[in-house]
């Protein structure tokens, strides 16, 4: 008798051979974990820790409420960021092991950061030593270059949205905003207000993955000061700021070189930013963040 698995016969004999070897693949749903407490909560709803009961496997469960994703009419928006984020795997990116849905919840099976937001951490540390936020931002430049390398846009880099692995890594997170783009060109508004690149906050914006770049040099800012270089009392007032480059001046505690990388993002013409392969070898990051390290 042949071997269905051999022939590559896919007819209802060839997966019934299938069957009687491999175990079926199990529906996820709720009643699998073991829920224990809450770590965040977002737009749609919250995020626990979990045990995955058969396995012990812990893993965060981001639990999105169906009403309250219609209340804001954001089915695609929802569906984009599984979609981008099951697409995606690298080490300075939070895991994404499966997502399944019932009546009232879409849930994301997600890898658990257990250092929590970086955000968290630079408020308690007020701001980071240029050593310890170059090795972050080398980190985080990297997970955009991936990002990039597979047209993803990420359009909400922010302190709330890295998380701190086991062994004190970053893992970028929450592609809520994300957008594969393979024409790299969008037009929709999205993201946090202070992030904001300058094309962004236009009448009628175009713009390209440089907008992470602008980011990452906000993000360099915010971590070696503590402060947000664009954040104002007055929503009304940011857009204005960013158009104009308008920044509180980089105390003189900062390094000449931490300047000029910070400069060399935050620049107002996305073509003339600095790419992120240009980022890994800047001299502030080589000298703080150098693989041998
Ligand atoms: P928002 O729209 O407000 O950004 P969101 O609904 O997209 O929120 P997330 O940003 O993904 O939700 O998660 C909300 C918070 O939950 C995070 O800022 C973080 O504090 C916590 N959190 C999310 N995922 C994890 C995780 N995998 N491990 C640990 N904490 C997490
Ligand atoms: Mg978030």
């Amino acid at each position: 008798m042949s071997d269905p698995s051999e022939s590559g016969d896919s007819s209802s004999s060839g997966v019934t051979y299938l069957e009687n070897i491999l175990p079926a693949p199990k529906q996820l749903h709720m009643g699998l974990f073991e829920v224990r407490r809450e770590l965040g909560s977002g737009s749609f709803g919250r995020v626990f820790l979990a045990r995955h009961l058969e396995s012990g496997f812990i893993c965060a469960l981001k639990v999105l409420i169906k009403t309250e994703i219609a209340a804001r009419a954001s089915e695609k928006h929802v569906r984009r960021e599984i979609e981008v984020h099951s697409n995606l795997r690298h080490p300075g990116i939070l895991g994404f092991y499966g997502w399944f849905h019932d009546e009232t919840r879409v849930v994301m099976i997600l890898e658990y950061a257990v250092g929590g937001e970086l955000f968290d951490l630079l408020v308690k540390s007020k701001h980071f030593s240029e050593p310890c936020a170059a090795r972050y931002i080398a980190q985080i430049t990297m997970s955009l270059a991936y990002l990039q390398q597979k047209h993803v846009i990420h359009r909400d880099i922010k302190p709330e949205n890295i998380l701190i692995g086991v062994h004190g890594e970053l893992k970028l997170a929450d592609f809520g905003y994300s957008i594969h783009s393979p024409g790299n060109s969008r037009e929709t508004v999205c993201g946090t207000l202070c992030y904001l690149a300058p094309e962004m906050t236009l009448a009628n914006p175009r713009y390209t993955n440089a907008v992470d770049q602008w980011a990452l040099g906000v993000l360099t800012y915010e971590l070696l000061t503590g402060h947000s270089p664009f954040d104002d009392a007055s929503s009304a007032i940011t857009p204005i700021r960013i158009r104009n480059l308008d920044m509180p001046p980089l105390p003189s505690s900062v390094s000449p070189e931490a300047k000029h990388f910070i400069h060399s993002l935050l620049v107002l013409d996305p073509a003339q930013r600095l790419p992120l392969k240009d980022a890994l070898v800047h001299p502030w990051i080589l000298k703080h963040a150098a693989p041998s390290r």
